[in-house]
């Protein structure tokens, strides 16, 4: 690839609106530039590294029987209708009318078309397994795209689906995935976990995530190091130290003016993991009285789990329900029903007292109150692990793919149904496994970068070999660099030659920025003693080599480079 023939709009500065580090390395390289808000256009490097991931998408997919196709992004309303779907997601799916007025939709995933297929063309158990799979566009309108093509609008997704007859070959399927999965984050260079998930919209009866560790995620996962356990905060159980009980009486105490959490611990001289937060909530069935100890933080997808869909209630519901006003509110007394975290289960608390400037001491849960425990809170840096007790730690990630236990929901809504060997008509079981080739390449420069730009991994780096002429304009320079770019192209080697008329900090700058594994200058050295510089990006250390032995100094340092 020669640079002056080629598109590589390189640039010195941040892009304005820019945070993850991955977003502004990937413009400035000019991998990518945005058309529209989470609308991505992928220029010729870009594309290269998409087409990497691809490839070893398609490699580690075919290698567990995995069969190529590719489904349409243009979907009839009806297979949505079908599953439930098309009403249980909102404004995440794109939706129009073709000419005549009929509903369709832009596929945002693809168990509905495949369940579709199943339902078409397999008959019997002996049509049983089969691994589907595509490297297709997903368009979804979400509502925050950011952080550059970590969240996009449109972006690719080798999303694969399996089919078996029962819960047994499901799970051959799954770990023949999860397996997959392991080989094609290992070998694109990422550092990764993998991870509990809550299986959420997509129903089902296990799923796993995998996450990369990032600052620029939006997902924090907690780490045992001790018992591996690992879970996305959304179903982490940690078990938080419990503060130092006093030998309190029960009783009623003051707290003028006291509303928050934070005041009534000052007032009192206490500390606020010894209170307790009361919190009301709306849900389908009704006011529930929500507790969570007054140092933590209630996940909303954890009180999902228990109560369905909720919302806050307002401030005359609470009055109406409990008589007090939000900030005096508390459990004692209270006729709705009470769910309080785990963590609460021992222990004596101050709690709002549903009376207007007063506070209850002493209260003990299940004993002033009835109420049923569960999980409800964030799990942070510090607490128990739920499994062995070490502390677990808190980090954030990106989530970069994640494997579903499906079950027989889309076949059954879909009619996709087999004969057993006992001629019994059976729903297929399903799992659906989903990877995004953008989310990697962004993670991969999330993790692999310095002050200067990116330092890529040989195996998803756009190219391998950086070549440049420090000085253009001495013939010698610039021809033995026009022979290096030829010889390596020769030797199998994907060569970017930088052959512009740019002064040398400039065309440093951007090798640096762009970060090919190889960068190989043409300089004074080969004019004084007919060596040129061969440097490997990841440590930044310069071999001098004479000009005979480029080609095979490259060699072995791509042996060495592509072993990791
Ligand atoms: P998230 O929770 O981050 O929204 P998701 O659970 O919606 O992700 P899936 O629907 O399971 O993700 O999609 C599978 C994979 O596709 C994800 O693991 C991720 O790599 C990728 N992906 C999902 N949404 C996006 C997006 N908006 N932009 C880029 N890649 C995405
Ligand atoms: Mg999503």
């Amino acid at each position: 690839m020669r640079w002056t023939r080629s598109l590589v709009p390189t640039l010195r500065e941040d892009p304005a609106d820019a945070l993850a580090v991955s977003h502004k390395l990937m413009v400035r390289a000019g991998l990518v530039r945005q058309l529209a808000a989470g609308i991505y256009v992928y220029l010729p490097l870009g594309q290269r590294v998409l087409d990497k991931i691809n490839g070893i998408l398609r490699e580690e997919m075919n290698r567990i029987g995995g069969q190529e196709v590719t489904l349409p992004v243009l979907h009839p309303a009806e297979i949505w209708q079908q599953s439930g779907r098309w009403q249980a997601i909102g404004d995440e799916m794109f939706r129009l009318k073709d000419r005549n007025a009929r509903d369709m939709c832009l596929g945002m995933t693809h168990e509905e078309v495949v369940a579709w297929i199943a339902s078409k063309e397999l008959r019997s158990y002996r049509d049983l397994p089969q691994v589907w799979y595509q490297i297709q566009t997903k368009e979804r309108d979400e509502a925050r795209p950011r952080s550059g093509v970590l969240r996009t609008r449109e972006f690719l997704m080798k999303d694969s689906y399996t089919l078996d007859l029962d819960e047994a070959g499901l799970a051959k399927a799954y770990d023949a995935h999860r397996e997959a999965y392991c080989r094609i984050f290992d070998r694109c260079g990422l550092r990764y976990y993998v991870v509990e998930s809550d299986p959420g919209m997509m129903g089902g009866s296990g799923s796993h995530e995998f996450m990369a560790p990032s600052p620029s995620g939006e997902d924090e996962v907690a780490i045992c190091e001790r018992c591996a356990y690992a879970a996305n905060v959304e179903l982490a159980r940690g078990v938080p130290p419990p503060p130092e009980f006093p030998d309190w009486k029960l009783e009623e105490v003051p707290t003028p003016n006291a509303r928050t959490i934070a005041e009534v611990a000052t007032l009192l001289g206490i500390a606020p993991s010894l209170a307790i937060k009361s919190l009301l909530y709306v849900a389908k069935t009704g006011p529930v009285l929500v507790l969570v100890r007054g140092d933590q933080t209630l996940h909303d997808k954890k009180l999902a789990r228990v109560v369905g869909e909720f919302r806050p209630a307002h401030p005359d519901e609470v009055k109406a329900a409990l008589g007090a006003p939000v900030g005096s509110v508390g459990p004692v007394g209270a006729r709705v029903p009470i769910v309080a975290d785990e963590s609460l289960r021992d222990g004596l608390y101050v709690v709002g007292g549903n009376k207007e400037g007063f506070h209850l001491r002493g209260v003990r849960p299940g004993r002033e109150f009835s109420c049923r425990f569960a999980d409800l809170h964030v799990t942070q840096t510090g607490e128990g692990c739920g499994q062995c007790g070490a502390p677990l730690t808190v980090e954030r990630v990106i989530e970069v793919g994640n494997i579903f236990k499906l079950g027989t929901k889309y076949s059954v809504s879909l009619g996709a149904l087999v004969l057993d060997e006992g001629g019994q008509e059976r729903p297929i079981v399903m799992g659906s496994y989903g990877i995004g080739p953008a989310r990697i390449a962004a993670a991969a420069v999330e993790q692999r970068h310095d002050g200067d730009g990116i330092v890529w991994p040989w195996s998803i780096a756009p190219l391998h070999v950086h070549v440049l002429a420090v000085n253009t304009k001495d013939p010698e320079q610039g021809r033995t660099a026009e022979e290096i770019y030829q010889e390596l192209l020769g030797a199998g080697f994907e060569v970017l030659f930088d052959d512009r008329e740019e002064r040398p900090g400039v065309k440093f700058k951007d090798a640096d920025l762009i970060g090919l594994p190889i960068r190989i200058t043409v300089g004074n050295a080969l004019i004084k003693e007919g060596a040129v510089e061969v440097r490997s990006r990841k440590d930044r250390r310069d071999r001098r080599v004479p000009r005979r032995d480029v080609t095979v100094t490259v060699k072995e340092l791509a042996r060495e480079l592509s072993a990791g």
